[in-house]
């Protein structure tokens, strides 16, 4: 079955509300799947993938990449299948939510007057999902195919850090076969007319820094204490704070992706008022820019350790050190044609580095250029917020982006090195 694009059974005989686009309703059908952390119902969403696949009439590929967490993969083979592919990424899953600051059910996508539709993952990212494929129902309808393959890829567990999702199946043979050439993957909302597009990220860095001191009697001056190094070790890590917060805000092209962050996240130490501790620990989240020489970086840590007294030392939770950016020169092939679709539409485009970390930032570690992007402006950024909501008409707006963007993608030339 591969209804028009205006049949009245597109996504699949659930019925639509009165008056509603179809593919709305398909989106809120699918933000009502609680694929929520901590224990997504992943089945739902595969069922519901496998349904779409059949739809389509698109082969669908299951692999499981960890036990219980699954990669599916929608495959269009193009016409020239040798070439390599286009592949449109989106997770499945969705983070929780505090449902007593909603005011609706986080998963009952409610719909007000105005068109905006309530539900976790309305932005991260299930609207995505839905938009890759009413863009690639609407293309079939028109009898349209692709030149190069395009793949339609759905992993889970982006929001726990894709160990078991995105960060495994890059290392896997089958990730290998789908012979990827350029991704697109989720980006943020924009508040303003423009569409924001990340072309990076920022390296996450988790760090605890150990204070060993002489312990002693809390009615004692005692040398070398712990909370001596302690001060000096936060004073160092939040004096840069500060120099980076100060950066950002006085300069207009700056924006979060572009400095280090710094965030005191965790202090412990001590066991009771009279006794000075053996040891206290202090961690810190940094997030640092693609620009930032990391091996300086570090060298710098290690500086404020040995300034702090004797014996600090620091290790590390996470250390990303991949500093991959995809190119968006005007004569990189595949973003000219990204930005040239956008251009035919008269999408302004501000490029940003992603201020957090996604699944991008696996697929560029293996040098496949990727582009972050959720075709959503004049909508304020609410990932992970209460009340994350996205209205429906910038939510149909982006399916004629993608049914404008994926023609563009799939007929970029081949390059010397693939013919
Ligand atoms: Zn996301």
């Amino acid at each position: 079955m591969l209804p028009d694009k205006d049949g009245p059974v597109i996504g699949g005989g659930q019925g639509s509300p009165e008056g509603e686009d179809p593919s709305v309703s398909l989106f809120r059908e699918y933000l009502r799947l609680k694929t929520v952390h901590p224990d997504p119902d992943y089945d739902s969403a595969l069922r519901f993938l496998d349904r779409i696949a059949e739809e389509l009439e698109l082969p669908m590929k299951k692999i499981e990449v960890c036990p219980g967490r699954v990669v599916s993969i929608m495959t269009w083979t193009g016409t020239k299948p040798t070439l390599k592919s286009v592949l449109l990424n989106s997770h499945t899953d969705v983070v929780p939510v505090y449902q007593e600051h909603w005011k609706c059910d986080a998963f009952s996508a409610m719909k007000d007057a105005e068109g905006n539709i309530f539900a976790r993952g309305s932005q991260d990212m299930k609207c995505v999902t839905i938009q890759y494929i009413q863009a690639v129902r609407r293309l079939k309808a028109q009898g349209w195919k692709p030149t190069r393959t395009v793949h339609l890829m759905f992993v889970p567990d982006e929001e726990v850090g894709g160990h078991k999702g995105m960060e495994t199946f890059v290392t896997h043979p089958e990730f290998q076969k789908l012979n990827i050439g350029f991704a697109l993957d989720e980006g943020l909302a924009n508040p303003g007319e423009a569409f924001t597009v990340f072309y990076g990220e920022r390296n996450p860095w988790w760090i605890t820094v150990r204070c060993p001191g002489s312990p002693g009697h809390g009615s004692r001056f005692v040398e070398n204490t712990a909370a001596e190094k302690l001060r000096q070790v936060i004073n160092s890590f939040l004096d840069f704070r500060e120099k980076e917060k100060h950066r950002l805000n006085t300069s207009e092209c700056f924006t979060l992706g572009d400095v280090t962050t710094v965030n005191m996240t965790m202090v412990k130490g001590g066991v009771a008022y009279n006794v000075i501790p053996a040891e206290m620990d202090v961690s810190f989240d940094l997030r640092i820019p693609p620009t930032v020489n990391l091996q300086e970086f570090e060298k710098q840590i290690k500086q404020w350790c040995k300034d702090a007294g004797d014996d600090v030392t620091y290790e590390f939770a996470q250390k990303h050190m991949n500093q991959n950016v995809t190119s968006t020169a005007e004569d990189d092939p595949w973003w000219s044609a990204f930005s040239t679709a956008c251009k035919s539409l008269n999408m302004t485009l501000e490029k940003e580095i992603f201020p957090a970390a996604t699944d991008s930032r696996f697929i560029r570690a293996v040098g496949i250029p990727a582009i972050g992007f959720s075709p959503m402006n004049r909508t304020p950024i609410l990932l992970h917020d209460h009340n994350e909501h996205l209205n429906e008409r910038v939510f149909l707006n982006g399916i004629g982006v993608y049914e404008r963007l994926i023609p563009a993608l799939t007929t970029v030339p081949a390059s010397p090195d693939e013919a």
